[in-house]
């Protein structure tokens, strides 16, 4: 309508702006006072081994209870912390949280996954914020993976030196969505990569065995491990175990959920039917 025209945006624009600038208020809100009274979550969701589907790990992903708007997912509010300069403090709570919570879990060999978004990546204190909270909560070293993902830029030297500092006192590394960024040779010489992790549009159906193949020996020049995300199906499952992928994630093994529903996983057979 005319008002639309008048501020250049569709209505519908409009209230995608104004509904961020609304989140980017609460957001300041909740990283001001502590996170941890109440409205932001973890959800942990399986990382197994192939062929055996034995859980190994969890990956801990970060929502928001939000008192009016009911649970939000990360791809709705962490863009917004990125932009206004609170998403390192998300996931500086995040990391704190996983690595205490890690180390209540049924299993006291699982590993436990923490992504890093851009700011935290470049943070001057990312090395020493990791030594303390493994100090502090008491989890060792080689039970932490950290994820990051490629972006269009590279940071700066002091996140490249801080990654790999923890990468020798034996903290993982994982390069997490590969396959849809601007993927990039610099990326993988740069960073102590453990593990790729294959984005789920590489490991879809309709993905090319020989992409698969050629991306599980790239993995194999580098020195790392391969983990396939998305797999929902058994079928699926099947598939990139026989190409050689050494890890899943997805839906077949479990959908994220509290820690206090860890005790519920166990290893899938191969060939049974995933839980709802
Ligand atoms: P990600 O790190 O690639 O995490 C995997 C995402 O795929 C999760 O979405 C998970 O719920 C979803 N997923 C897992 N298995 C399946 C499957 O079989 N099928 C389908 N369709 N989806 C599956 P989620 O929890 O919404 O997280 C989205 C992204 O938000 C994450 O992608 C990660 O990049 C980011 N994120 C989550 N928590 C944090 C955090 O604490 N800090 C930062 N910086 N980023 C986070
Ligand atoms: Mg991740
Ligand atoms: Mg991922
Ligand atoms: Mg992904």
């Amino acid at each position: 309508g005319a008002r639309g025209r008048a501020t250049g945006f569709s209505p519908e624009q409009r209230e995608q702006v104004l509904g961020s600038l609304a989140l980017g208020a609460d957001l300041r809100r909740l990283v001001a006072g502590d996170p941890a009274a109440g409205e932001l979550m973890l959800h942990y969701q399986p990382l197994v081994a192939l062929p055996s589907r034995t859980v190994r790990g969890c990956e801990a992903l970060v929502r928001w209870r939000h008192p009016e708007r009911g649970l939000l997912s990360p791809d709705t509010f962490l863009p917004v912390a990125e932009a206004q300069g609170t998403a390192a403090a998300i996931d500086t709570w995040v990391l704190r949280e996983a690595c205490r919570s890690a180390t209540t879990w049924p299993d006291p060999d699982w590993t436990v996954s923490v992504n890093l978004g851009r700011s935290s990546m470049v943070c001057p204190d990312l090395a020493a914020t990791v030594r303390a909270t493994l100090a502090e909560t008491g989890l060792p070293a080689a039970r932490l993976h950290l994820e990051i993902t490629e972006h269009d830029q590279l940071p700066a030297d002091a996140g490249v030196l801080a990654l790999h500092e923890l990468a020798a006192d034996g903290v993982g590394l994982a390069l997490d969505d590969f396959g849809t960024g601007y993927t990039s040779v610099a990326y993988l010489q740069r960073y102590p990569i453990t593990v790729l992790k294959l984005d789920r549009s590489v490991t879809g159906c309709d993905a090319s065995p020989a992409l698969l193949s050629g991306l599980v020996g790239l993995a194999d020049a580098l020195g790392t491990t391969v983990l396939a995300e998305g797999i929902e199906t058994d079928e699926q499952c099947t598939r990139l175990a026989r190409l050689g992928v050494d890890a899943g994630q997805g839906w077949l093994f479990g959908r994220p959920v509290p820690a206090d529903r860890l005790g519920d996983l166990r290893p899938l057979p191969a060939g049974a039917a995933p839980e709802g």
